[in-house]
């Protein structure tokens, strides 16, 4: 058992959890019960992952989407269903939205950078003031469909491509999940590749136009490694906690 304060106290820190502006109300947002045994972990907060997480005997649930946005609103319909499955369940829900795309050890586009290999890593993707993603060069470039490879294989992932950057990649750039509003700053910075989550429709002609591979590898799988490595990092500062990946795909 752990205190569920100790949790929120060491995550809070890990993600330097209120040090930038988000429209997210990261930490705790549903306070529940005071001893973990089990930690959960996924991308959305749910009333279908709710219920797997109790029924795994979770006590605590962190998850990059969370409940709160903007601040408490009213209590009522699905917020209700919300609030009230988690109260009377006891089970804590933690969230981290920017704090887990931009952190530099488990936040969702350092990993996704570590996973493709890339090498000078840098901050990237002007996002609420901040900086939420991350560039760097492929030590060796590839063309479009060795490096599309390179995600099937590392994250299971089906890319779609616009392919209309130069033969041979050296230079990308990653911000996970609908992450395209940095399309711009990574064309002006001459990048080869941007990776994202999912994108809109005017997307094409703005990558088009750029002269950059634009490549979507689904908003849900970029936000899974995050809540994965969180997990990883719970359970060596608590090796006496339990973690579960709880995975409820999209299909975005
Ligand atoms: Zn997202």
């Amino acid at each position: 058992m752990v205190r569920r304060q100790d949790i929120v106290e060491f995550l809070d820190d890990l993600l330097d959890i209120n040090d930038v502006s988000d429209h997210s109300v990261n930490g705790l947002q549903v306070q529940g019960c005071e001893e973990v045994r089990k930690v959960g972990l996924a991308v959305d907060a749910a009333l279908s992952v709710y219920e797997r997480a109790i029924a795994e005997g979770c006590q605590m649930l962190v998850v990059h989407h969370g409940l709160i946005w903007g601040g408490l609103q009213r209590i009522t319909d699905r917020n209700h269903a919300h609030v009230s499955r988690l109260i009377h369940s006891g089970l804590n829900l933690y969230a981290a939205h920017l704090p887990l795309d931009m952190s530099p050890d488990v936040g969702n586009n350092a990993l996704l950078c570590q996973m493709a290999g890339l090498v000078g890593i840098e901050p990237f993707g002007a996002y609420h003031g901040a900086k939420i993603g991350w560039k760097g060069a492929l030590e060796v470039p590839c063309g479009i469909s060795q490096f599309e490879d390179v995600w099937r294989e590392q994250l299971g992932a089906t890319p779609r491509t616009l392919p209309f950057g130069p033969e041979l990649i050296r230079t990308v750039a990653i911000v996970s999940g609908g992450g395209t509003g940095a399309l711009k700053e990574a064309i002006d910075e001459g990048i080869d590749c941007f990776v994202s989550g999912e994108g809109p429709h005017e997307k094409y002609h703005e990558a088009l136009e750029g002269g950059i591979h634009l490549m979507y590898l689904g908003h849900y799988l970029t936000e899974t490694v995050g809540v994965k490595a969180v997990g990883r990092s719970l359970i060596a500062e608590f090796p006496e906690l339990s973690t579960v990946f709880i995975d409820e795909p999209t299909g975005f």
